[in-house]
């Protein structure tokens, strides 16, 4: 479900035509849309009502302020994974005790600032981390939440980079270490050990990997309320999956009827971090076809977008499509041949898209959907190449949330010797 539409023969964004927005910001360009973004948060929401969870917006699927503040806005929470990510959250004024902080590698002064934030809690991903967040939590004299993220070793079908709730992996802890955690809670005596934090992947698209962690937490909340140990709080993650394609994801409300009696069942008062959700469907990336070129047997549509825009095609092998901005009248009478989408980096791993049918000339518009989630966020000046303009559609009003770099921020920060 999303508000990227064709009238006639233009594709909207809402009420925008977004041919308008390219030829007005230039390309490659990001545009969200704010409907369909709350759209998803709503559903989310809507679906877990019974329990009346936290949902806490996963900073890291897109960062910029204007969607942040949008979603807190409307009563969400935030989780985050870094001191940057602390810092866009302190700039929209999001309420502390809405903040959750996962992420291997907190360091010690990434932890204090957070401490002294006031962040609901940490989810804490190692026993070494513990005894860190201990000792700045005793040298500011606070006591600290933390959930313990649990590695439950679940299969979840999904990319492997994309899977993190399963053996090998570099997250969370296994049960007998969350286990011994657990029942020795007075090791760290500035720590309140208030919950359990699972994510277990992205792109998840149905319930099963869910359910299989949270049948683990269940057991080892009865072994630990044999001991006299209770918590407050289970964190279930992120991980909703998309379409990209032709998947079919289970709507919030599937998953919500899966997973909830068992939610319930543990009497807690239950988190969400949805990313991928919310957003994915939400942004499209616009750009323009700079040449068409053959060589040997192969057609390559070469555009001004690329791999650091957006890095999925490449890092994941990730599917998005790919459409004209104006569909063509009179199609053209030229054979139609398969042809790789690619940017102008020097990587042969820079691709959008691989063998698609497109009838389009040069000076042609496309959009790439499905990159409001992992688009811009993972976006790098590879090859000196300037990150794209951010716009937020409302209706029929553009809105530049973030404007194009130039020349001078490429190098802002080096120095000549
Ligand atoms: N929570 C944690 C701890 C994560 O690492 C991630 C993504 O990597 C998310 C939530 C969001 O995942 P998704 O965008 O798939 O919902």
């Amino acid at each position: 479900m999303h508000y990227f539409k064709y009238k006639r023969n233009d594709l909207y964004c809402e009420d925008t035509v977004l041919k308008n927005l390219a030829s007005r910001f230039g390309t490659p360009l990001y545009v969200y849309s704010a409907r369909t973004m709350l759209e998803h948060f709503s559903k989310i929401k809507e679906a877990f009502k019974e329990l009346d969870p936290l949902i806490c917006y996963s900073v890291k699927a897109n960062s910029n302020l204007s969607l942040l503040q949008l979603l807190v806005d409307k009563g969400a929470g935030l989780d985050i994974v870094s001191g940057g990510e602390l810092y866009r959250a302190k700039k929209i004024n999001c309420f502390s005790k809405k903040i959750v902080y996962a992420s291997v590698g907190k360091t010690e002064s990434e932890i204090r600032n957070a401490v002294k934030y006031g962040v609901l809690m940490f989810n804490v991903e190692s026993p070494a981390e513990l005894v860190r967040i201990n000792h700045v939590a005793c040298g500011l004299a606070k006591r600290v939440n933390v959930a313990l993220r649990l590695n439950p070793d679940v299969e979840v079908g999904a990319h492997s980079y994309l899977t993190t709730g399963k053996q090998g992996t570099k997250f969370g802890m296994d049960i007998a270490t969350v286990r011994r955690l657990l029942l020795q809670r007075e090791a760290h005596p500035y720590l309140n050990i208030v919950g359990i934090h699972l994510h277990v992947g992205s792109q998840i698209i149905k319930a099963g990997p869910y359910v299989r962690a949270v049948k683990k937490v269940q057991k080892l909340l009865k072994e630990i309320a044999g001991e006299g140990v209770y918590l407050e709080y289970l964190n279930i993650g992120g991980g909703l999956g998309i379409v990209y394609d032709k998947e079919k994801p289970q709507t919030a409300k599937e998953f919500a009827h899966k997973i909830m009696p068992l939610l319930k069942e543990t009497k807690l008062k239950i988190i969400l971090e949805p990313g991928r959700f919310i957003m994915g469907n939400a942004g499209v990336l616009l750009m323009k076809v700079l040449y068409i070129k053959h060589s040997y047997n192969k057609q390559f549509v070469i555009v001004d977008a690329a791999m650091n825009d957006l890095l999925r095609p490449s890092f994941y092998g990730a599917y998005h499509r790919i459409i004209p901005l104006t569909k063509r009248r009179k199609k053209s009478n030229q054979k139609k041949r398969l042809a790789d989408i690619v940017g102008p980096v020097c990587e042969s791993g820079d691709f959008l898209g691989k063998e698609r049918e497109l009838d389009v000339d040069e000076g042609d518009y496309l959009a790439v959907l499905g990159a409001g989630a992992y688009g811009f966020s993972m976006s790098s000046n590879y090859n000196s190449r300037l990150r794209a303009a951010e716009i937020l559609i409302k209706g029929n009003k553009a809105y530049l949330i973030r404007e194009r770099e130039l020349y001078q921020d490429l190098i802002s920060k080096e120095r000549l010797i």
